[in-house]
Protein backbone atom coordinates (compact mmCIF):
# COMPACT_ATOMS: atom_id res chain seq x y z
CA UNK A 1 0.00 0.00 0.00
CA UNK A 2 1.09 3.44 -0.58
CA UNK A 3 2.32 5.84 2.09
CA UNK A 4 -0.28 9.11 2.38
CA UNK A 5 1.23 12.18 1.44
CA UNK A 6 1.86 14.13 4.19
CA UNK A 7 0.72 17.37 4.49
CA UNK A 8 3.63 19.53 5.33
CA UNK A 9 5.12 23.32 4.35
CA UNK A 10 8.37 22.95 2.39
CA UNK A 11 8.18 26.84 1.52
CA UNK A 12 10.71 29.30 2.72
CA UNK A 13 11.56 32.90 2.41
CA UNK A 14 13.67 35.41 3.40
CA UNK A 15 11.74 38.59 4.63
CA UNK A 16 15.17 40.09 5.59
CA UNK A 17 15.76 40.17 2.06
CA UNK A 18 12.29 41.35 0.54
CA UNK A 19 12.62 44.47 3.36
CA UNK A 20 16.22 45.13 2.65
CA UNK A 21 14.94 45.55 -1.34
CA UNK A 22 12.11 47.73 -0.76
CA UNK A 23 12.87 49.83 1.97
CA UNK A 24 16.99 50.42 1.71
CA UNK A 25 17.21 49.52 -2.03
CA UNK A 26 14.18 51.09 -3.84
CA UNK A 27 13.20 53.16 -1.05
CA UNK A 28 9.63 52.47 -1.54
CA UNK A 29 8.59 54.59 1.81
CA UNK A 30 9.03 58.03 -0.06
CA UNK A 31 6.12 57.10 -2.21
CA UNK A 32 3.97 56.17 1.31
CA UNK A 33 1.85 58.13 3.25
CA UNK A 34 0.31 60.11 0.00
CA UNK A 35 -1.52 59.83 -2.55
CA UNK A 36 -2.44 57.11 -3.89
CA UNK A 37 -0.58 54.89 -0.96
CA UNK A 38 -2.22 57.15 1.63
CA UNK A 39 -3.37 53.69 3.50
CA UNK A 40 0.15 52.41 3.76
CA UNK A 41 3.13 53.30 5.59
CA UNK A 42 6.76 50.91 5.84
CA UNK A 43 4.98 49.18 9.31
CA UNK A 44 1.85 47.97 7.39
CA UNK A 45 3.67 46.87 4.51
CA UNK A 46 6.29 44.78 6.41
CA UNK A 47 3.34 43.22 9.20
CA UNK A 48 1.45 42.62 5.81
CA UNK A 49 4.71 40.49 4.30
CA UNK A 50 5.34 38.71 7.60
CA UNK A 51 1.34 37.74 7.67
CA UNK A 52 1.19 36.50 4.43
CA UNK A 53 4.45 34.29 4.87
CA UNK A 54 2.59 32.67 8.04
CA UNK A 55 -0.62 32.35 5.91
CA UNK A 56 1.29 30.93 3.28
CA UNK A 57 3.17 28.28 5.11
CA UNK A 58 0.13 27.25 6.97
CA UNK A 59 -2.70 27.31 4.89
CA UNK A 60 -1.44 26.78 0.86
CA UNK A 61 2.41 24.94 1.50
CA UNK A 62 0.86 21.99 3.49
CA UNK A 63 -1.39 21.68 0.29
CA UNK A 64 1.69 21.60 -1.93
CA UNK A 65 2.79 17.90 -2.12
CA UNK A 66 -0.89 16.84 -2.04
CA UNK A 67 -1.99 18.65 -5.29
CA UNK A 68 0.56 17.64 -7.02
CA UNK A 69 0.52 13.82 -6.05
CA UNK A 70 -3.96 13.80 -6.33
CA UNK A 71 -4.11 15.82 -9.40
CA UNK A 72 -7.22 17.15 -10.59
CA UNK A 73 -10.14 14.62 -11.75
CA UNK A 74 -12.74 15.36 -14.42
CA UNK A 75 -16.06 13.94 -14.18
CA UNK A 76 -18.85 14.23 -16.39
CA UNK A 77 -17.47 17.69 -17.04
CA UNK A 78 -16.77 18.85 -14.15
CA UNK A 79 -13.35 19.27 -12.62
CA UNK A 80 -12.71 18.62 -8.75
CA UNK A 81 -9.63 19.92 -7.23
CA UNK A 82 -7.04 18.40 -4.82
CA UNK A 83 -8.39 18.08 -1.03
CA UNK A 84 -7.88 21.23 0.42
CA UNK A 85 -7.93 24.16 -2.17
CA UNK A 86 -11.24 25.06 -1.98
CA UNK A 87 -10.80 25.96 1.63
CA UNK A 88 -7.16 27.49 0.89
CA UNK A 89 -9.54 29.70 -1.89
CA UNK A 90 -11.34 30.96 0.65
CA UNK A 91 -9.28 31.52 3.22
CA UNK A 92 -6.87 32.91 0.27
CA UNK A 93 -9.83 35.89 -0.54
CA UNK A 94 -10.82 36.30 3.01
CA UNK A 95 -7.45 37.29 3.82
CA UNK A 96 -7.33 39.53 1.53
CA UNK A 97 -3.75 39.05 -0.01
CA UNK A 98 -4.82 38.69 -3.74
CA UNK A 99 -6.55 41.76 -3.67
CA UNK A 100 -3.74 44.00 -1.97
CA UNK A 101 -3.37 46.63 -4.97
CA UNK A 102 -6.25 46.38 -6.37
CA UNK A 103 -8.42 50.05 -6.52
CA UNK A 104 -10.75 50.45 -3.45
CA UNK A 105 -13.24 51.07 -6.34
CA UNK A 106 -12.85 47.36 -6.67
CA UNK A 107 -12.87 46.41 -3.05
CA UNK A 108 -9.30 46.18 -3.01
CA UNK A 109 -6.44 47.31 -0.41
CA UNK A 110 -4.56 50.17 -3.06
CA UNK A 111 -1.14 49.06 -1.94
CA UNK A 112 1.96 50.14 -3.86
CA UNK A 113 2.66 47.34 -6.79
CA UNK A 114 6.35 46.52 -5.31
CA UNK A 115 4.24 45.20 -2.21
CA UNK A 116 2.28 42.85 -4.28
CA UNK A 117 4.73 41.20 -6.29
CA UNK A 118 6.41 40.18 -3.26
CA UNK A 119 3.39 39.03 -1.99
CA UNK A 120 2.47 37.09 -5.22
CA UNK A 121 6.41 35.65 -5.09
CA UNK A 122 5.11 34.41 -1.57
CA UNK A 123 1.89 32.70 -2.46
CA UNK A 124 3.11 30.99 -5.82
CA UNK A 125 6.19 29.89 -3.86
CA UNK A 126 4.59 27.76 -1.42
CA UNK A 127 2.12 26.41 -3.82
CA UNK A 128 2.38 27.46 -7.78
CA UNK A 129 -0.17 24.74 -8.96
CA UNK A 130 -2.74 26.46 -6.41
CA UNK A 131 -1.49 29.96 -7.04
CA UNK A 132 -2.25 29.59 -10.90
CA UNK A 133 -6.03 29.78 -10.20
CA UNK A 134 -6.25 33.23 -8.40
CA UNK A 135 -3.54 34.68 -10.93
CA UNK A 136 -6.11 33.90 -13.74
CA UNK A 137 -8.78 35.46 -12.44
CA UNK A 138 -6.83 38.26 -11.64
CA UNK A 139 -5.06 38.68 -14.75
CA UNK A 140 -8.60 38.46 -16.87
CA UNK A 141 -10.22 40.51 -13.94
CA UNK A 142 -7.28 43.36 -15.10
CA UNK A 143 -7.73 43.24 -18.81
CA UNK A 144 -11.72 43.95 -18.16
CA UNK A 145 -11.14 46.80 -16.08
CA UNK A 146 -8.92 48.71 -18.40
CA UNK A 147 -10.53 47.83 -21.39
CA UNK A 148 -14.44 46.66 -20.74
CA UNK A 149 -17.51 49.17 -20.86
CA UNK A 150 -18.69 50.37 -17.31
CA UNK A 151 -21.50 47.23 -17.32
CA UNK A 152 -18.95 44.99 -17.92
CA UNK A 153 -16.63 46.30 -15.43
CA UNK A 154 -19.42 46.44 -12.57
CA UNK A 155 -20.49 42.79 -13.48
CA UNK A 156 -17.35 41.21 -13.26
CA UNK A 157 -14.27 43.16 -11.78
CA UNK A 158 -15.23 43.49 -8.38
CA UNK A 159 -16.12 39.47 -8.17
CA UNK A 160 -13.41 38.35 -9.83
CA UNK A 161 -11.31 40.21 -8.03
CA UNK A 162 -12.90 38.89 -4.89
CA UNK A 163 -12.50 34.95 -5.78
CA UNK A 164 -16.63 34.99 -6.23
CA UNK A 165 -16.09 34.07 -10.34
CA UNK A 166 -12.69 32.63 -11.37
CA UNK A 167 -11.29 33.42 -14.94
CA UNK A 168 -8.81 31.93 -17.45
CA UNK A 169 -7.04 33.41 -20.60
CA UNK A 170 -7.87 30.99 -24.17
CA UNK A 171 -5.63 31.50 -26.78
CA UNK A 172 -4.39 28.46 -27.70
CA UNK A 173 -5.63 26.15 -29.94
CA UNK A 174 -4.30 22.93 -31.58
CA UNK A 175 -2.91 23.89 -34.69
CA UNK A 176 -2.07 27.57 -33.12
CA UNK A 177 0.37 28.09 -30.77
CA UNK A 178 3.06 30.36 -30.84
CA UNK A 179 1.34 31.31 -34.09
CA UNK A 180 -1.51 32.93 -32.66
CA UNK A 181 -2.86 34.30 -35.39
CA UNK A 182 -3.87 31.47 -36.96
CA UNK A 183 -7.01 30.93 -34.86
CA UNK A 184 -10.57 29.48 -35.69
CA UNK A 185 -12.73 29.67 -32.93
CA UNK A 186 -15.25 31.84 -34.36
CA UNK A 187 -17.70 34.74 -33.48
CA UNK A 188 -21.12 35.48 -34.97
CA UNK A 189 -23.18 38.27 -34.31
CA UNK A 190 -26.84 37.58 -33.14
CA UNK A 191 -29.98 40.34 -33.07
CA UNK A 192 -29.06 41.06 -29.69
CA UNK A 193 -25.99 41.91 -29.93
CA UNK A 194 -24.08 39.00 -28.26
CA UNK A 195 -22.02 36.60 -30.65
CA UNK A 196 -22.62 32.87 -30.50
CA UNK A 197 -18.79 31.56 -30.21
CA UNK A 198 -17.56 28.33 -31.61
CA UNK A 199 -14.11 26.83 -31.57
CA UNK A 200 -11.98 24.13 -29.21
CA UNK A 201 -8.85 25.92 -27.20
CA UNK A 202 -6.22 23.66 -25.66
CA UNK A 203 -3.89 24.21 -22.58
CA UNK A 204 -6.13 26.23 -20.58
CA UNK A 205 -4.92 26.64 -16.99
CA UNK A 206 -7.46 26.63 -14.37
CA UNK A 207 -10.25 26.26 -17.46
CA UNK A 208 -12.64 24.16 -15.29
CA UNK A 209 -12.56 23.71 -11.25
CA UNK A 210 -14.90 23.92 -8.28
CA UNK A 211 -13.60 26.52 -6.50
CA UNK A 212 -15.71 29.93 -7.57
CA UNK A 213 -19.22 29.76 -8.17
CA UNK A 214 -18.74 31.01 -12.09
CA UNK A 215 -15.93 31.25 -14.41
CA UNK A 216 -15.11 34.15 -16.83
CA UNK A 217 -12.98 33.12 -20.34
CA UNK A 218 -11.64 35.36 -22.13
CA UNK A 219 -11.52 33.88 -25.83
CA UNK A 220 -9.75 35.13 -28.95
CA UNK A 221 -12.02 34.89 -31.59
CA UNK A 222 -12.53 36.10 -35.48
CA UNK A 223 -15.49 37.93 -36.60
CA UNK A 224 -17.69 36.97 -39.91
CA UNK A 225 -15.34 38.74 -42.57
CA UNK A 226 -12.16 39.73 -40.07
CA UNK A 227 -8.94 40.23 -41.42
CA UNK A 228 -6.65 36.95 -40.93
CA UNK A 229 -3.64 36.79 -38.87
CA UNK A 230 -3.82 38.29 -35.36
CA UNK A 231 -5.22 41.81 -36.23
CA UNK A 232 -8.53 39.90 -36.92
CA UNK A 233 -9.01 38.75 -33.28
CA UNK A 234 -11.68 39.84 -30.52
CA UNK A 235 -11.46 39.23 -27.38
CA UNK A 236 -14.82 37.86 -25.90
CA UNK A 237 -16.00 37.80 -22.16
CA UNK A 238 -17.05 34.19 -22.21
CA UNK A 239 -18.70 32.97 -18.80
CA UNK A 240 -19.12 29.68 -18.03
CA UNK A 241 -22.70 30.08 -16.82
CA UNK A 242 -24.63 32.78 -17.98
CA UNK A 243 -25.19 35.73 -15.59
CA UNK A 244 -27.84 39.29 -15.39
CA UNK A 245 -26.28 42.25 -14.81
CA UNK A 246 -26.86 42.02 -10.56
CA UNK A 247 -24.52 38.80 -10.74
CA UNK A 248 -27.52 36.17 -10.86
CA UNK A 249 -26.01 32.92 -12.04
CA UNK A 250 -28.21 31.25 -14.91
CA UNK A 251 -28.31 28.56 -16.95
CA UNK A 252 -25.18 27.03 -18.73
CA UNK A 253 -23.50 28.97 -21.75
CA UNK A 254 -22.40 25.63 -23.37
CA UNK A 255 -18.70 25.34 -22.36
CA UNK A 256 -17.67 22.22 -21.81
CA UNK A 257 -13.93 20.89 -20.75
CA UNK A 258 -13.12 18.00 -22.95
CA UNK A 259 -10.54 16.97 -21.37
CA UNK A 260 -7.33 17.47 -18.63
CA UNK A 261 -3.78 17.22 -20.19
CA UNK A 262 -1.28 15.27 -18.68
CA UNK A 263 1.96 17.23 -17.43
CA UNK A 264 4.90 16.41 -15.53
CA UNK A 265 4.55 18.80 -12.62
CA UNK A 266 2.01 21.78 -11.37
CA UNK A 267 -1.02 18.52 -11.27
CA UNK A 268 -2.65 20.50 -8.76
CA UNK A 269 -3.90 23.41 -11.59
CA UNK A 270 -6.00 21.50 -14.17
CA UNK A 271 -4.92 22.61 -17.43
CA UNK A 272 -7.93 21.99 -19.95
CA UNK A 273 -8.76 21.35 -23.18
CA UNK A 274 -12.53 23.64 -23.83
CA UNK A 275 -15.00 22.89 -26.35
CA UNK A 276 -17.29 26.45 -26.85
CA UNK A 277 -20.63 25.65 -28.34
CA UNK A 278 -20.71 22.35 -29.39
CA UNK A 279 -24.65 22.74 -29.15
CA UNK A 280 -24.76 26.22 -30.57
CA UNK A 281 -25.57 27.80 -27.37
CA UNK A 282 -22.82 29.23 -26.68
CA UNK A 283 -22.30 33.78 -26.44
CA UNK A 284 -19.75 36.12 -25.60
CA UNK A 285 -19.38 39.59 -25.91
CA UNK A 286 -16.54 41.30 -26.73
CA UNK A 287 -14.58 43.41 -24.23
CA UNK A 288 -15.03 46.92 -24.71
CA UNK A 289 -18.26 46.34 -26.81
CA UNK A 290 -18.27 46.02 -30.44
CA UNK A 291 -16.13 49.33 -30.81
CA UNK A 292 -13.06 46.89 -29.98
CA UNK A 293 -14.08 44.45 -32.60
CA UNK A 294 -10.47 43.15 -33.82
CA UNK A 295 -8.31 45.13 -30.91
CA UNK A 296 -7.94 41.27 -29.07
CA UNK A 297 -4.30 41.25 -29.24
CA UNK A 298 -3.68 44.64 -28.12
CA UNK A 299 -5.83 43.97 -25.08
CA UNK A 300 -4.76 40.03 -24.54
CA UNK A 301 -0.88 42.09 -23.87
CA UNK A 302 -2.30 43.36 -21.13
CA UNK A 303 -2.76 40.17 -19.65
CA UNK A 304 0.41 38.35 -21.25
CA UNK A 305 2.39 40.81 -19.96
CA UNK A 306 1.05 40.49 -16.23
CA UNK A 307 1.14 36.52 -17.03
CA UNK A 308 5.03 36.84 -18.34
CA UNK A 309 5.68 38.65 -14.73
CA UNK A 310 3.90 36.30 -13.04
CA UNK A 311 6.08 33.79 -14.40
CA UNK A 312 8.60 35.19 -13.63
CA UNK A 313 8.15 36.08 -10.04
CA UNK A 314 6.86 31.87 -10.20
CA UNK A 315 10.86 31.16 -11.46
CA UNK A 316 11.75 33.62 -8.50
CA UNK A 317 9.61 32.12 -5.76
CA UNK A 318 10.49 28.13 -6.70
CA UNK A 319 14.39 29.56 -7.21
CA UNK A 320 14.30 31.55 -3.63
CA UNK A 321 12.62 28.36 -2.10
CA UNK A 322 15.13 25.74 -3.25
CA UNK A 323 17.80 27.91 -2.49
CA UNK A 324 17.29 28.15 0.99
CA UNK A 325 15.90 24.35 1.52
CA UNK A 326 19.21 23.72 0.22
CA UNK A 327 21.02 26.10 2.40
CA UNK A 328 19.06 24.71 5.13
CA UNK A 329 20.50 21.23 4.41
CA UNK A 330 24.00 22.19 3.67
CA UNK A 331 24.30 23.39 6.92
CA UNK A 332 22.88 20.04 8.62
CA UNK A 333 24.42 17.39 5.96
CA UNK A 334 28.01 15.69 7.43
CA UNK A 335 29.94 14.25 4.48
CA UNK A 336 33.71 13.88 3.65
CA UNK A 337 36.32 15.61 5.16
CA UNK A 338 37.25 18.80 5.08
CA UNK A 339 40.40 19.47 2.06
CA UNK A 340 42.69 20.11 4.66
CA UNK A 341 42.38 16.40 6.15
CA UNK A 342 41.58 14.29 2.68
CA UNK A 343 44.17 12.05 3.67
CA UNK A 344 42.99 11.09 6.87
CA UNK A 345 40.23 7.86 6.50
CA UNK A 346 39.34 8.98 9.93
CA UNK A 347 39.08 12.28 9.85
CA UNK A 348 35.33 14.24 11.19
CA UNK A 349 33.46 14.45 8.22
CA UNK A 350 32.42 17.70 7.44
CA UNK A 351 28.90 19.62 7.02
CA UNK A 352 28.68 20.08 3.13
CA UNK A 353 28.68 23.87 3.77
CA UNK A 354 32.31 23.40 4.58
CA UNK A 355 32.84 22.18 0.70
CA UNK A 356 34.24 24.67 -1.30
CA UNK A 357 32.26 23.72 -4.28
CA UNK A 358 29.16 23.19 -2.17
CA UNK A 359 29.41 26.90 -1.00
CA UNK A 360 30.33 28.23 -4.79
CA UNK A 361 26.50 26.47 -5.86
CA UNK A 362 24.82 28.38 -2.70
CA UNK A 363 26.32 31.69 -3.36
CA UNK A 364 25.39 31.23 -7.52
CA UNK A 365 22.26 30.28 -6.16
CA UNK A 366 21.87 33.38 -4.01
CA UNK A 367 23.58 35.88 -6.36
CA UNK A 368 20.64 34.63 -9.15
CA UNK A 369 17.63 35.21 -6.71
CA UNK A 370 18.14 38.01 -5.40
CA UNK A 371 19.27 39.73 -8.61
CA UNK A 372 16.31 39.08 -10.28
CA UNK A 373 14.15 39.37 -7.71
CA UNK A 374 15.71 43.01 -7.42
CA UNK A 375 14.72 43.32 -10.97
CA UNK A 376 10.95 42.69 -10.77
CA UNK A 377 10.60 45.12 -7.49
CA UNK A 378 12.42 47.58 -9.58
CA UNK A 379 9.83 47.35 -12.36
CA UNK A 380 7.15 47.26 -9.81
CA UNK A 381 8.32 50.46 -8.34
CA UNK A 382 8.60 52.26 -11.87
CA UNK A 383 5.12 51.11 -12.01
CA UNK A 384 4.01 52.97 -8.38
CA UNK A 385 6.06 55.67 -9.33
CA UNK A 386 4.26 56.24 -12.40
CA UNK A 387 1.09 55.88 -10.57
CA UNK A 388 1.97 58.44 -7.70
CA UNK A 389 3.33 60.97 -9.88
CA UNK A 390 0.58 61.13 -12.82
CA UNK A 391 -0.68 64.46 -13.11
CA UNK A 392 2.07 66.08 -10.85
CA UNK A 393 5.17 65.50 -13.04
CA UNK A 394 4.50 64.36 -16.20
CA UNK A 395 7.52 63.99 -17.34
CA UNK A 396 8.95 62.23 -14.36
CA UNK A 397 5.89 59.75 -15.13
CA UNK A 398 6.80 59.24 -18.33
CA UNK A 399 10.18 58.22 -17.63
CA UNK A 400 9.24 55.81 -15.13
CA UNK A 401 6.83 54.81 -17.87
CA UNK A 402 9.70 54.29 -20.09
CA UNK A 403 11.66 51.98 -17.75
CA UNK A 404 8.23 49.55 -17.32
CA UNK A 405 8.24 49.14 -20.96
CA UNK A 406 11.82 48.15 -21.33
CA UNK A 407 11.59 45.95 -18.31
CA UNK A 408 8.65 44.30 -18.86
CA UNK A 409 8.82 43.33 -22.64
CA UNK A 410 12.66 42.41 -22.00
CA UNK A 411 11.43 38.87 -23.60
CA UNK A 412 8.98 39.95 -26.66
CA UNK A 413 10.50 42.70 -28.24
CA UNK A 414 11.99 41.42 -31.14
CA UNK A 415 8.86 40.28 -32.91
CA UNK A 416 9.10 43.39 -35.40
CA UNK A 417 11.36 45.91 -36.87
CA UNK A 418 9.09 48.72 -35.18
CA UNK A 419 9.25 46.47 -31.68
CA UNK A 420 12.87 46.72 -32.23
CA UNK A 421 13.34 50.35 -32.47
CA UNK A 422 10.94 50.88 -29.63
CA UNK A 423 13.32 48.90 -27.74
CA UNK A 424 16.45 49.83 -28.98
CA UNK A 425 16.00 53.31 -27.86
CA UNK A 426 14.72 52.45 -24.24
CA UNK A 427 17.69 50.21 -24.10
CA UNK A 428 19.94 53.36 -24.62
CA UNK A 429 18.41 55.16 -21.84
CA UNK A 430 18.32 51.99 -20.05
CA UNK A 431 22.32 51.65 -20.30
CA UNK A 432 22.38 55.27 -19.30
CA UNK A 433 21.19 54.78 -16.35
CA UNK A 434 23.80 51.82 -15.91
CA UNK A 435 26.77 54.30 -17.01
CA UNK A 436 25.59 56.85 -14.37
CA UNK A 437 26.11 54.03 -11.63
CA UNK A 438 29.54 52.83 -12.89
CA UNK A 439 30.88 56.43 -13.01
CA UNK A 440 29.66 57.37 -9.41
CA UNK A 441 31.30 53.75 -8.04
CA UNK A 442 33.98 52.42 -10.40
CA UNK A 443 36.25 54.44 -7.40
CA UNK A 444 34.79 52.58 -4.56
CA UNK A 445 37.32 50.78 -2.40
CA UNK A 446 35.65 47.24 -2.06
CA UNK A 447 33.46 47.00 -5.12
CA UNK A 448 35.12 49.57 -7.74
CA UNK A 449 36.72 46.80 -9.68
CA UNK A 450 33.34 44.82 -10.14
CA UNK A 451 31.55 48.70 -11.20
CA UNK A 452 34.10 48.80 -13.48
CA UNK A 453 33.40 45.27 -14.81
CA UNK A 454 29.91 46.10 -15.06
CA UNK A 455 30.81 49.60 -17.02
CA UNK A 456 32.71 46.88 -19.80
CA UNK A 457 29.20 44.82 -20.07
CA UNK A 458 27.39 47.86 -20.68
CA UNK A 459 29.57 48.55 -23.35
CA UNK A 460 29.62 45.47 -24.93
CA UNK A 461 25.91 45.16 -24.67
CA UNK A 462 25.57 48.64 -26.49
CA UNK A 463 27.91 47.08 -29.16
CA UNK A 464 25.66 44.27 -29.83
CA UNK A 465 22.33 46.64 -29.89
CA UNK A 466 24.44 48.05 -32.49
CA UNK A 467 24.60 44.79 -34.36
CA UNK A 468 21.23 43.93 -33.80
CA UNK A 469 20.64 47.57 -36.14
CA UNK A 470 22.44 47.29 -38.36
CA UNK A 471 21.34 43.81 -39.47
CA UNK A 472 17.74 45.12 -38.98
CA UNK A 473 18.66 48.25 -41.49
CA UNK A 474 20.99 45.73 -44.51
CA UNK A 475 18.33 43.07 -44.39
CA UNK A 476 20.19 40.88 -42.78
CA UNK A 477 16.99 39.76 -40.76
CA UNK A 478 17.69 35.58 -40.18
CA UNK A 479 20.59 36.23 -37.56
CA UNK A 480 18.24 38.14 -35.46
CA UNK A 481 16.12 35.76 -34.22
CA UNK A 482 19.13 33.24 -34.31
CA UNK A 483 20.84 35.68 -31.75
CA UNK A 484 18.02 37.29 -30.13
CA UNK A 485 18.47 34.71 -27.20
CA UNK A 486 21.54 35.06 -26.28
CA UNK A 487 21.31 39.42 -26.23
CA UNK A 488 18.24 38.98 -24.15
CA UNK A 489 20.79 36.67 -21.64
CA UNK A 490 23.52 39.34 -21.52
CA UNK A 491 20.62 42.03 -20.91
CA UNK A 492 19.50 39.83 -17.97
CA UNK A 493 22.99 39.19 -16.71
CA UNK A 494 23.58 43.28 -16.95
CA UNK A 495 20.67 43.96 -15.41
CA UNK A 496 21.01 41.55 -12.81
CA UNK A 497 24.58 42.39 -11.56
CA UNK A 498 23.73 46.06 -11.91
CA UNK A 499 21.00 45.16 -9.25
CA UNK A 500 23.54 43.00 -6.41
CA UNK A 501 26.19 45.97 -7.20
CA UNK A 502 23.23 48.99 -5.86
CA UNK A 503 22.88 46.84 -3.54
CA UNK A 504 26.11 46.10 -2.66
CA UNK A 505 26.86 49.59 -2.54
CA UNK A 506 24.10 50.25 -0.02
CA UNK A 507 24.92 46.66 2.37
CA UNK A 508 28.66 47.97 1.98
CA UNK A 509 27.98 51.43 3.62
CA UNK A 510 26.08 49.83 6.41
CA UNK A 511 28.46 47.39 6.98
CA UNK A 512 30.71 50.11 8.00
CA UNK A 513 28.51 51.22 10.61
CA UNK A 514 28.09 48.27 12.59
CA UNK A 515 29.88 45.82 14.51
CA UNK A 516 30.64 42.06 13.46
CA UNK A 517 28.38 40.72 16.42
CA UNK A 518 25.44 42.17 14.84
CA UNK A 519 23.19 39.96 13.04
CA UNK A 520 22.49 42.38 9.70
CA UNK A 521 26.64 41.89 9.51
CA UNK A 522 26.08 38.56 8.55
CA UNK A 523 23.29 39.71 6.26
CA UNK A 524 24.96 42.84 4.61
CA UNK A 525 28.41 40.95 3.71
CA UNK A 526 26.16 38.25 2.70
CA UNK A 527 24.99 40.36 -0.77
CA UNK A 528 28.59 42.04 -0.80
CA UNK A 529 29.37 38.61 -1.83
CA UNK A 530 27.16 37.50 -4.03
CA UNK A 531 27.33 40.80 -6.20
CA UNK A 532 31.20 40.13 -5.86
CA UNK A 533 30.63 36.49 -6.77
CA UNK A 534 28.35 37.78 -9.87
CA UNK A 535 30.02 40.43 -11.05
CA UNK A 536 33.57 38.23 -11.35
CA UNK A 537 32.16 35.31 -12.60
CA UNK A 538 29.30 35.78 -14.70
CA UNK A 539 29.39 39.26 -15.93
CA UNK A 540 32.64 38.73 -18.06
CA UNK A 541 30.47 36.18 -19.95
CA UNK A 542 28.85 39.30 -21.23
CA UNK A 543 32.14 40.91 -22.78
CA UNK A 544 32.57 36.74 -24.45
CA UNK A 545 28.79 36.73 -25.97
CA UNK A 546 29.10 40.36 -27.71
CA UNK A 547 32.36 39.28 -29.07
CA UNK A 548 30.91 35.75 -30.01
CA UNK A 549 27.62 38.10 -31.60
CA UNK A 550 30.21 39.55 -33.80
CA UNK A 551 31.44 36.61 -35.47
CA UNK A 552 27.96 36.24 -37.06
CA UNK A 553 28.06 32.52 -36.86
CA UNK A 554 25.41 31.07 -39.24
CA UNK A 555 25.82 27.20 -38.73
CA UNK A 556 22.41 26.60 -37.31
CA UNK A 557 20.82 28.14 -40.12
CA UNK A 558 23.11 26.67 -42.75
CA UNK A 559 23.21 23.53 -41.20
CA UNK A 560 21.05 20.65 -43.92
CA UNK A 561 18.65 19.22 -41.37
CA UNK A 562 19.71 15.54 -42.35
CA UNK A 563 23.44 16.95 -40.71
CA UNK A 564 21.65 17.43 -37.31
CA UNK A 565 21.39 13.29 -36.69
CA UNK A 566 21.53 10.36 -38.70
CA UNK A 567 18.17 9.05 -37.11
C1 LIG B 1 1.29 24.32 -18.31
C2 LIG B 1 0.77 25.15 -19.44
C3 LIG B 1 -0.24 26.07 -19.22
C4 LIG B 1 -0.73 26.83 -20.28
N1 LIG B 1 -1.75 27.71 -20.05
C5 LIG B 1 -2.31 28.36 -21.08
C6 LIG B 1 -3.46 29.19 -20.89
O1 LIG B 1 -3.92 29.38 -19.76
N2 LIG B 1 -4.02 29.77 -21.98
C7 LIG B 1 -3.53 29.60 -23.24
O2 LIG B 1 -4.09 30.16 -24.18
N3 LIG B 1 -2.44 28.81 -23.46
C8 LIG B 1 -1.83 28.20 -22.42
N4 LIG B 1 -0.73 27.41 -22.63
C9 LIG B 1 -0.25 27.24 -23.98
C10 LIG B 1 1.00 28.02 -24.28
O3 LIG B 1 0.68 29.37 -24.36
C11 LIG B 1 1.55 27.42 -25.57
O4 LIG B 1 2.15 26.22 -25.20
C12 LIG B 1 2.50 28.32 -26.27
O5 LIG B 1 1.78 29.35 -26.89
C13 LIG B 1 3.35 27.57 -27.32
O6 LIG B 1 2.54 26.87 -28.19
P1 LIG B 1 2.81 25.33 -28.52
O7 LIG B 1 2.90 24.57 -27.26
O8 LIG B 1 1.80 24.91 -29.53
O9 LIG B 1 4.26 25.29 -29.17
P2 LIG B 1 4.65 25.56 -30.68
O10 LIG B 1 4.05 26.84 -31.16
O11 LIG B 1 4.39 24.34 -31.48
O12 LIG B 1 6.21 25.78 -30.52
C14 LIG B 1 7.12 24.69 -30.30
C15 LIG B 1 8.55 25.26 -30.24
O13 LIG B 1 8.86 25.93 -31.49
C16 LIG B 1 9.26 27.28 -31.24
N5 LIG B 1 8.72 28.16 -32.28
C17 LIG B 1 7.45 28.19 -32.78
N6 LIG B 1 7.31 29.17 -33.69
C18 LIG B 1 8.53 29.79 -33.77
C19 LIG B 1 9.03 30.89 -34.52
N7 LIG B 1 8.26 31.58 -35.35
N8 LIG B 1 10.33 31.26 -34.31
C20 LIG B 1 11.14 30.59 -33.45
N9 LIG B 1 10.70 29.53 -32.71
C21 LIG B 1 9.42 29.15 -32.85
C22 LIG B 1 8.65 27.62 -29.90
O14 LIG B 1 9.37 28.64 -29.23
C23 LIG B 1 8.72 26.30 -29.15
O15 LIG B 1 10.01 26.12 -28.61
C24 LIG B 1 -0.20 26.67 -21.58
C25 LIG B 1 0.84 25.76 -21.81
C26 LIG B 1 1.32 25.02 -20.76
C27 LIG B 1 2.44 24.05 -21.02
Amino acid sequence: MSKPIQAINRYKADLRELNFLLFEQFKVNELLGKAPFEAWGEDEMKTSLVECYRWAREVIGPLNAIGDTQGCRLEAGHVTTPSGFKAAWKSLYESGWKSIAVDQEFGGAGSPHSLQVLIEEIISGANTAFSMYPGLAHGASEVIESFGTHDQKQLYCTRMYSGAWGGTMCLTEPHAGSDVGAARTSAKKNADGSYSITGTKIFISGGEHDLADNIVHLVLARTEGAPAGTKGLTLFIVPKLRASQDGTVGESNDVSCGAIEHKMGINGNATCVLNFGENGKCVGWPVGGDAKLNQGMSQMFKMMNGARIGVGVQGISVASSAFLNALEYAKDRKQGASIEHWKDATAPRARIIEHADVRRMLLDMKSRVEGIRALAVKLTNHQDCVRALTGKDDTLAAYHQGQVDLLVPLVKAYGSDQAFRVCETAIQTFLGDIGKFVAANSGHAKLGAAAKRLGAAQEALGASTMKLLTWFQTGNMTLVPLYANRFLEMMSETSVAWMLLEGAVIADAKLATLPATEPDHAFYSGKVAAALYFARTVLPGVEHKAAAMGDEDRSPIDLAEAGFATV
